[in-house]
């Protein structure tokens, strides 16, 4: 008999464990124990269930950078022990988190899967009992005693996509996140379609190596017609500020202005880090395509291509936590680390 799959589930909050606080009508999260009787499917499944609680739940807009060193400790004291992981978060900033915790986990060989939802767990419409139920079925996949999945994933509505790759796109639909430039991982319908070809390829030997370290000294920049040059000093002159996300137009393309060339030139000689990232949801970064992205490129402006905006802000604070060399961090970051780029 083979022997029963571990798996361990990772509650910090969300949406899929709150209830109603009648007097204000607003929702707030909820004791996880309590949120664990309301699904007695749990049993049912063919794998032992364990669960860590964060102390105090939080709506994922309340996620800082400590909580993700505090989710990848979890997740490194229990590696051993358990087969896969299942990280109950809320849906506004998971895409981030599992951004974030896809860099810090190197060589990881077991499945994390990122769910929540978008109605509570005790709402007679919910999708939080297939989201949380798939995404325990996914982790526990095993073929030849090994994980299927090796990666983050962020499992919702039927899908499985690579954690790096989504974006939250959905305030309303039960289908809340798009994975624009990479297809599934998995598919839930009558039964589990797994794309093999889309998936990490498999780690042999390697040990898992937890990075503990993220510098937040970052900012997101996007660019709207109107943007103006006081602005622009106002971000690049932030005090510590290490690297910043422009967000461009279309294929990486920003406004000719005098001002905002030699603006970004001067910060780059001081040792900024900007990257360019497309505002665009799905499509790459390709400069030198048009006249408007050829400056950027002669800065030698980081590369972006097709990486979403989550992605890149949370690589950019993982690798200014690794210390790169200054010299190698363009050529590091324009590398994919863990599949969240071309
Ligand atoms: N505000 C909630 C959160 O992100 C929304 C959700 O869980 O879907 O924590």
């Amino acid at each position: 008999m083979s022997k029963q799959t571990n798996i361990l589930l990772i509650y910090t909050g969300g949406t899929i464990g709150m209830v109603k606080d009648y007097a204000s009508g607003a929702l707030k999260a909820f004791n996880f124990k309590k949120l664990l009787k309301n699904i007695p499917e749990l049993a049912q499944l063919d794998c032992n269930i364990d669960s860590v609680s964060f102390d105090k739940p939080i709506d994922s807009s309340n996620i800082d950078t400590t909580h993700w060193i505090h989710i990848a400790e979890i997740i490194e004291v229990h590696y051993e022990s358990h087969d896969g992981f299942v990280v109950l978060h809320g849906s506004d900033t998971m895409s981030y988190s599992a951004s974030a915790l896809s860099y810090m986990l190197e060589n990881l060989a077991k499945p994390v899967i990122f769910t929540g939802s978008q109605l509570p767990i005790g709402d007679l419409r919910t999708d939080a009992k297939e989201n949380l139920i798939t995404s325990i079925q996914i982790a526990a996949l095993q073929e030849k005693g090994r994980a299927v999945i090796q990666e983050v994933g962020l499992y919702f509505e039927y899908k499985l996509y690579r954690g790096n790759r989504t974006t939250k796109i959905n305030a309303e639909h039960f289908e809340a996140f798009a994975s624009m430039n990479y297809p599934p991982l998995v598919e839930s319908g009558v039964h589990l379609k797994v794309y093999y070809e889309n998936l990490m390829p498999k780690k042999r030997t390697k040990q898992l190596v937890v990075h503990h370290s993220l510098d937040n000294n970052v900012a997101i920049l996007k660019l709207f017609p109107g943007f103006n040059a006081s602005i622009l000093h106002a971000v690049l002159e932030t005090r510590n500020l290490k690297a910043l996300v422009l967000e461009t137009y279309g294929a990486g393309n920003a406004p000719t202005e005098n001002w905002l060339i030699s603006g970004l030139r001067a910060a780059i000689k001081k040792g900024l880090f900007i990257v360019n990232v497309t505002q665009c949801s799905g499509g790459s970064v390709l400069m030198g395509q048009y006249e408007t992205s050829e400056q950027l490129k002669k800065l030698r402006i980081i590369n972006g291509k097709d990486i979403t905006t989550e992605a890149a802000i949370t690589k950019l604070m993982y690798l200014l936590g690794g210390k790169i060399t200054p010299k190698t961090f363009k050529t590091i970051f324009e590398t994919p680390l863990r599949g969240e780029m071309q």
